[in-house]
């Protein structure tokens, strides 16, 4: 029998030690393992670029909630998505991407990959029609899918999108980072890999950096398992494990992401302050009754139009006490950043530009009660 998604995020790949019972599997702190004989191998484990067994126990839970037949995990959410895109790409194919993808998502193909020869378009993701004809302008190697998208929340219709990109003959990934695999769930949804930046929810506490590719099919495991072996940014095995520590409580972290979110984004709407709130949680969001099918819950990201423009969005960005201004999002405690000066400071100047009356909050597991007090008395200073 499947067991439910939090008792498959304590369980899956974390067998007890064999010898001496310990709960927590170890940390494999070990870069080499001795051979019984040449080409006798304990476990299959040789050398940690190709196979570690606390990586392992990582990627076999990464699989397992994601529904892929593999998951690879990396240093960063840039290297998997550079290892994903290595096992698609070729020079003279084509990438079409979400025209607010993440900023440093477009900077590795804008600048990193379109100089190797690969030709880049981005289109509205939730504009199913642009899509279709994006994708049939030209042959299209990769579609590329970031839902809910960063900042504006704009939320994207994975399965329809799936079926669109695999009509033009695209593998179709997407970048599952905000919402999380217990809000969402892509590749029961038809796409073909999920990217992860799990530094964000996955990892959840902001003390650990990586990333991960989850794959549908054996073909493209196989591929993009020797990318990493072949390129090797592979996750150290402290790492892996934190990110192992840090999944465990996924299910439980969400859920109070979401609803403090929630109270939040009803406590900012109508706010005289605030021009507009970004949720899709909120019934005002053009994507919320989407959301409502795809996801489990809204997530913990929200953002903000301050109605006094750019010098009161800076004002409350600095104002706030609990929310920390920094970038990332994710982690337990609350943050708040200023997407065009910070996150997007990249995409300046490209259509990908968010708006300067725009801030972002990364709403953490706090007593909700002192999150809205935090916010709302902040807002307040902004009159002064
Ligand atoms: C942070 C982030 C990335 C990049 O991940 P790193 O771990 O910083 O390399 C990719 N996509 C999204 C949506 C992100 O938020």
């Amino acid at each position: 029998m499947t067991h439910g998604f939090s008792t498959r995020a304590i369980h899956a790949g974390q067998e007890f030690d064999p010898t001496t019972g310990a709960v927590v599997p170890p940390i494999y702190q070990s870069s080499t393992f001795v051979q019984d004989g040449i080409g006798g191998f304990r476990g299959g484990y040789e050398y940690a670029r190709s196979a570690n067994p606390t990586r392992d126990s990582l990627q076999t839970l990464l699989a397992d909630l994601e529904g892929g037949a593999a998951a690879f995990s990396f240093a960063s959410g840039l290297s998997a998505e550079d290892a994903l895109l290595r096992s698609v790409l070729a020079p003279g194919t084509r990438i079409v991407m979400g025209n607010d993808v993440y900023g440093g998502t477009h900077r590795l193909v804008n600048r990193v990959w379109v100089p190797w020869g690969v030709t880049l378009d981005t289109v509205e993701m939730s504009d199913l029609d642009a899509v279709r004809a994006a994708v049939q302008a030209a042959p299209t190697a990769v579609l590329w899918v970031e839902t809910p998208s960063n900042p504006l929340m704009k939320i994207s219709d994975i399965a329809a999108l799936a079926e669109i990109g695999h009509a033009a003959g695209a593998v179709v990934v997407v970048d599952n980072t905000f919402a999380s695999p217990y809000l969402q769930q892509p590749l029961a949804l038809g796409a073909d890999a999920v990217v992860h930046s799990t530094t964000k929810y996955i990892g959840g506490h902001s003390d650990v950096v990586g990333g991960a590719v989850v794959v549908r099919d054996d073909e493209l495991a196989a591929k993009v398992g020797f990318v990493q072996f072949g390129v090797g940014a592979v996750s150290a095995p402290m790492e892996a494990w934190l990110t192992v520590r840090g999944i465990k409580t996924l299910g439980v972290r969400v859920d109070r992401h979401s609803s403090n979110a929630l109270a939040i984004a009803h406590a900012l709407e109508g706010h005289p302050a605030v021009e507009r709130v970004y949720y899709p949680g909120l019934e005002s969001h053009p994507g919320h009754e989407l959301a409502a099918r795809q996801m489990r819950a809204f997530g913990g990201m929200l953002s903000v139009q301050l109605t006094a423009g750019a010098a009161a969005a800076r004002r409350f960005a600095e104002s706030t006490e609990l929310f920390q201004l920094a970038e990332s999002l994710g982690g337990v405690e609350s943050l708040i950043g200023y997407p065009s000066e910070m996150t997007h400071a990249s995409v300046r100047g490209t259509e990908l530009e968010v708006p300067d009356s725009i801030v972002r909050l990364s709403v953490g597991i706090e007593d909700v009660d002192d999150l809205l007090g935090d916010v709302t008395q902040a807002l307040s200073r902004l009159d002064a």
